[in-house]
């Protein structure tokens, strides 16, 4: 089923993790637990090259991958930045043009295919997507998007064992195919976090809600949220734009924004797939930006 909800039951935006202080990945205050978890990863599966670049990180000598909270910063401030100037030169820069933005704004979220853990895979499954955003772009030319991609592990065994989310697993078995029960491995869910700005009375979003009902069509495949209308606009855009940023290091085994605080560390060895794979699809190809 399509998701569009009203703002009353938008996405809490006060629980994404991603703040003006840039927690270091999506954990706060287990930053440097985060960075000792990758590098125990790489340097257990042999990238010591990696893992060398990922410790000594500096601005002078950014390592660029996906884990990194310094790096993930400065693609942040960047991501912000751009969602800010859209917004601008969209709605306009006065403070009482973020009325409008705020009321036609949407943050969308699009699941891309669940796919084996393979660089490959992977790939296939982004530049299949953007073929579709190339459409997408071709076809609204008034509606701008801004986002990212994001790879989410699955431990789909895990998730099939402890019986969580019916819903989420009823939609990835509806993008695989299969019963997830016969599934004994691993995934990479690809998936998207994009903000779509609109204007009232003209019609695009409607006709947008239905171009995405046609090529995102099972249930919960798409979800549209609202702005939260009672938070600052600059404080959803803060919160928002980073939100695919996010490089969380542990699995997610339900649709909460918060489910992963239930779930397992993610091991070591896909981790450090997770890692590598910055270097095979850097944050370049990661992100979406049609229109601005
Ligand atoms: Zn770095």
């Amino acid at each position: 089923m399509f998701e569009c909800l009203n703002a009353d039951q938008a996405i809490p935006t006060d629980q994404v993790s991603v703040g003006i202080n840039l927690p270091p990945i999506a954990e706060p205050k287990k930053g440097v637990h985060v960075r000792k978890r990758v590098l125990v990863a790489l340097r257990a599966y042999g990238d010591h090259e990696l893992a060398d670049e990922y410790e000594r990180c500096n601005p002078r000598d950014l390592c660029r991958l996906h884990h990194c909270d310094r790096c993930r910063g400065r693609w942040f401030y960047s991501a912000l930045n751009r969602v800010n100037e859209t917004k601008a030169l969209f709605y306009g820069s006065q403070p009482y043009h973020d009325i409008e933005a705020k009321r036609h704004m949407r943050h969308v979220t699009g699941l891309v295919a669940l796919v084996r853990l393979s660089v490959r895979a992977i790939k296939a499954a982004i530049k299949e997507c953007k073929k579709g955003f190339q459409s997408f772009s071709k076809k609204f030319k008034n509606v701008p998007v801004l986002g990212f991609y994001e790879i989410e592990l699955i431990n789909v065994p895990m998730m099939v064992q402890a019986g969580a989310c019916p819903e989420k697993r009823r939609t990835l078995e509806e993008m695989l195919g299969r019963d997830l029960s016969e599934v004994n491995e691993v995934m990479a869910l690809v998936h998207w976090h994009v903000l779509m700005f609109f204007r009232g009375g003209n019609g695009d979003e409607e006709k947008v809600q239905k171009w995405l009902r046609k090529h995102y069509p099972h249930r919960r495949q798409v979800r549209i949220d609202p702005l939260r209308w009672e938070q600052d606009l600059s404080d959803s855009l803060k919160k928002l734009a980073g939100y695919p940023l996010k490089n969380r290091h542990r699995y997610n085994l339900s649709f909460d924004t918060h489910g992963y605080e239930n779930g397992n560390y993610i091991r070591p060895k896909e981790l450090s797939f997770l890692v590598k794979l910055s270097r095979e699809v850097p944050i370049s190809e990661m992100k979406i930006r049609l229109r601005c």
